[in-house]
């Protein structure tokens, strides 16, 4: 299995203090934001020390092909009609697909967008024409794993047939993946608590050769609630054991899973969790315990 969590990445160690903190919590993959997840100001890559970290992952034997980037959330691709936004998007996503590569990753996740009321339909044909333009010119390898998302506000991906039409209708459809997160599959209204069941309806929409992220999250909210706040694995409505079954179930076992539970306080859960996971036993104080 490949398992990790969101790794900041900040100076003064840049890559290779994220790459040093993964492998301290104990992860064979992880996945970062090549800056503030919340703006799309970005370091020149020579200052973030990428081939110190990458040479460090070589040497403890991580496999590059499982690590993944996060877009930042701010980039909506779907809604073509204000311009501005709609042409920074499509400009910074050109520019972290280039960024994602020079950093040896090959799977770019990224938020569908929202509509802002204008309609899912409008949604879609804005997505189709950003990522067409995006992918036409970008010149790298990288697949865009476009994430399922949970229904907030005016937000589009929210079901797997969101992408079925997606993929149907894009030129460029090699290169797009999809990020299945448990969280907002559950609070879309999914019933994540087997994971077999729910790849066999993944499967059955779109393939499962598409599924190329597992963001493996908690949720604070009931099925269905269309919320999106991510809860510490067992402590949510999901619970420990309907999340278990995606660490252990086979036809997951070379996609990358990588958990976005909050911290507690200033603490990182990832060590616990992971380790919890691995384990398939859930330790019911833990939480109280990193206090
Ligand atoms: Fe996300
Ligand atoms: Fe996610
Ligand atoms: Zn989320």
């Amino acid at each position: 299995m490949f398992l990790g969590s969101h790794i900041g990445l900040s100076g003064p160690g840049y890559y290779l203090s994220s790459v040093q903190t993964a492998l301290d919590y104990g992860e064979n993959t992880f996945m970062f934001y090549t800056g503030a997840p919340q703006n799309t100001l970005r370091k020149p890559l020579d200052s973030m020390k990428i081939a110190e970290g990458r040479e460090f992952l070589r040497a403890n034997g991580i496999d590059e092909s499982k690590l993944v980037v996060h877009a930042p959330y701010i980039i909506n691709l779907a809604n073509k009609d204000k311009e501005s936004t709609f042409s920074l998007a499509k400009e910074f996503l050109v520019a972290e697909l280039r960024r994602t590569e020079a950093f040896g990753v090959s799977r770019l996740v990224l938020h569908p967008g929202s509509h802002v009321g204008l309609g899912v339909e409008h949604g879609m044909e804005s997505l189709l024409l950003g990522l067409d333009e995006v992918l036409s010119q970008d010149g790298t390898k990288v697949t865009v794993c476009l994430e399922t998302m949970s229904g907030k506000g005016s937000e589009v991906g929210v079901n797997l047939e969101f992408f079925q039409e997606f993929l149907s209708r894009f030129s460029y459809s090699s290169r797009i993946g999809i990020c299945l997160d448990t969280c907002h599959m559950n609070d879309a209204g999914y019933d994540v608590s087997d994971a077999s069941a729910l790849l066999d309806e993944f499967d059955r929409v779109l393939g499962l050769s598409r599924l190329q992220v597992v963001h493996l999250n908690d949720s604070k909210n009931v099925k269905g609630a269309h919320k999106d706040r991510h809860e510490n694995i067992g402590y949510g409505t999901i619970g420990f054991k309907a999340l278990h079954s995606f660490v252990v179930e086979p036809r997951l076992a070379e996609i990358p899973i990588i958990l976005e539970t909050p911290y507690i306080g200033e603490k990182a859960p990832y060590q616990q969790e992971i380790s919890m996971l691995r384990q398939g036993r859930f330790d019911s104080s833990w939480r109280e315990k990193l206090i």
